[in-house]
């Protein structure tokens, strides 16, 4: 089985159900995240006293950590309607305008991958954002005019991955703008046995937290990798998760015991075997992995940084010792002492 079907953030049908069916729907359910968690409660409890609106949020942060999940909580907080859509799929400003018009008072509108719509579309949502109306264009050539559509108050909740691609002038548009950080191993392990009591699996604290531990600080990663190793314990073991047959399934499944994945491991190979180790500037390593360097910054490398494999240093990035070791290569240091 490959791994990097799990991580992959392209999730089919069938996953996209799993993922629902564990989606916590309230802040209580919500592990983790505390700070932006404890603000949001604010926010929308003074949002229903005034019976308004709540200022438009912008999310970031890499994925599978939980954007969509906080912004349907956020709906459901308010108690009213929510609606999603994304970026790519708002193709034209008609697109925008059908969506926005079917929206009731104070609804939530989430538009997952902001930073990929297009330039037109973002221009209508300005006024959509600010003063809840859209101009559109009807007809072409001589007949063309414009006609003003009035909207209903509504809160916009943009994610975003790449929050370094957003136009300053949609990012000024939000008033709330909250980074979701890396989850810790405890917060992570709490997710798993959610996860598998939701889902009736048997799974005790020491299989959680080897599965929580290796799911690169992600709720996404760790719920998939949940469902993999229900199938090695039901085919290979007794139907209970324990330690035993976690390992053995991530073993199977080429989970390392940091929870690397593919992409990061090929970020760290390429910075040893072809720049010994750093440093290297961000777009040399990102043309010589075929990455757009963006995404390299934003969506792997805080991960590495923040396990201490990769740093940042003003000549550009080095690979650590930890990186090393984790690969099995000898430092330039160690390989001189070998002659
Ligand atoms: P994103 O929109 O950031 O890519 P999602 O909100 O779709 O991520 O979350 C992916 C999966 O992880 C969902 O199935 C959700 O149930 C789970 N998840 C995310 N954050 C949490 C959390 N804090 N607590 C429990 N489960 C979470």
């Amino acid at each position: 089985m490959d791994n990097y079907d799990i991580r992959s953030n392209k999730i089919n049908e069938k996953e996209k159900e799993f993922e629902n069916v564990l989606r916590p729907l309230s802040f209580k359910s919500f592990s983790g995240q505390d700070k932006i968690v404890e603000n949001l409660r604010v926010f929308v409890q003074a949002a229903r006293l005034r019976i308004e609106a709540l200022d438009h949020v912008l999310l970031h942060g890499p994925p599978g950590l939980g954007k969509t999940t906080l912004s349907s909580i956020i709906a459901n907080e308010l108690n009213v309607g929510f609606k999603i859509t994304s970026g790519p799929v708002l193709d034209k400003p008609g697109d925008l305008a059908g969506v926005l018009t079917s929206l009731e008072r104070n609804d939530v509108l989430f538009i997952d991958e902001i930073h990929r719509l297009s330039p037109v579309v973002e221009e209508y949502l300005y006024s959509a954002m600010e003063d809840y109306r859209i101009d559109i264009m009807i007809d072409k050539g001589p007949s063309a005019r414009s006609i003003q559509i009035q909207l209903e108050p509504f809160t916009l909740v943009g994610a975003t991955t790449r929050s370094g691609l957003l136009t300053s002038p949609l990012r000024a548009r939000f008033g709330i703008n909250l980074h979701l950080e890396y989850y810790d191993i405890k917060t992570l392990t709490a997710i798993v046995k959610r996860s598998a009591a939701i889902l009736d699996i048997p799974c005790d604290n020491t299989a959680a937290l080897e599965i929580a531990s290796r799911s690169r600080g992600t709720p996404r990663i760790c719920n998939a990798l949940l469902r993999r190793v229900r199938d090695f314990a039901q085919v290979k073991g007794s139907g209970t998760i324990d330690k035993e047959i976690a390992c053995f399934a991530l073993e199977a499944l080429n989970i390392d015991k940091y929870g690397l994945d593919e992409i990061d491991n090929k970020i760290l190979l390429t910075i040893i075997d072809k720049f010994d180790g750093g440093p290297v500037g961000l777009t040399t390593i990102a043309t010589a992995l075929g990455e757009d360097s963006g995404t390299i910054e934003e969506v792997y490398e805080p991960f590495l940084i923040k396990e201490g494999f990769l740093k940042r240093t003003p000549r550009g990035r080095e690979v650590t010792p930890l990186a090393y070791s984790h690969l099995g290569r000898l430092r330039p240091a160690q390989q001189g002492t070998l002659f």
